[in-house]
This record gives C-alpha cells, structure tokens and sequence, in this order.
C-alpha cells in the first residue's frame, strides 16, 4: 500500500488539534491523507474525552498511597541489603574457617581429601544427597521471598 508523504504532517495536525489550510486542503483530494485524519481524529476525541471523563481519586487516597508505595519500597531495599550482608557474611565465614584449617590447623587439602572415609560417605550418601535435595528444591522458594514485590 503506498501512502502520502504527508502522512506524518496530517497525524501530527490532527495529534495537536490544530487547523492548517494547507493541508486540510490537501486532505480533500487526497484519499490516504483523508483517511489518516479521519482515524487519527477520531482517537484524538477519544483520547480528549477520556481525559475529560477520567475518575481522580480524593486526595487523601492519593496520599495514603504515594505514603505506602514508598514504605514498600522502603522495607524492600531494607530486606535486599540485609540479604546481601547475610550472603556476604555467610561467605565470609566459610573462607574464614577454610584458611583457618589450612593454615593454623596445619589441615591441607590433601588431609581433608584423605578424611573423608569411603564406607561412611557411602552410609551418609542418602541423608547428604535429601539434604542437598531439599535445600536445590527450596532454593526458588526462598529467592523468590528475597525478591518478589508485595
Ligand atoms: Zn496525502
């Protein structure tokens, strides 16, 4: 479909509300033009009509939101750095007792590797691998509390 290079001019005329006689009067001949302000007219009184219509809330409602929006946001930033700090500091830990085993226990890696028993990893194979099952399965569930908006 080829349409008019005025397209753009007549959907801004129209958009604006005002009148050119220039192109209004190119509109007259100009089937694709016409077409475009007809529609684009119509939506533009739709749109001033919507806005003259709309429902405004009292002010004390607005309020009361604008108050607990920015609780919400709030308490949520709260709970995301505290998650952090947690996250962080569970780290930590786990780097900290790793170092202290390694260093000042005089525990390397090897020895670590060699206490772990192959009949009694065997034994606690089953409990180990619930545990670690339900921790995978709950994971989503936890993150999506962390995160999820109220
Ligand atoms: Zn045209």
């Amino acid at each position: 479909m080829n349409g008019c290079d005025r397209e753009e001019l007549v959907l801004d005329m129209a958009r604006a509300g005002r009148n050119d006689a220039e192109l209004t009067a190119h509109i007259a001949v100009c089937d694709s033009c016409a077409d475009v302000a007809l529609v684009a007219g119509a939506v533009a009184a739709d749109h001033v009509d919507a806005l003259r219509n709309a429902p405004v809330p009292p002010s004390g409602l607005v309020w009361w939101r604008m108050q607990r929006r920015a609780a919400d946001d709030a308490a949520r930033d709260a709970r995301r750095a505290v998650i952090a700090a947690q996250t962080l500091s569970f780290v930590a830990a786990i780097a900290i007792v790793v170092a202290l085993l390694t260093t000042i226990g005089g525990v390397s890696i090897r020895a670590l590797r060699d206490a772990v028993h192959l009949p009694t990893l065997v034994q606690w194979s089953l409990p180990l691998g619930l545990g670690l099952a339900v921790c995978v399965a709950l994971a989503p569930v936890a993150i999506y509390f962390a995160v999820a908006r109220d």
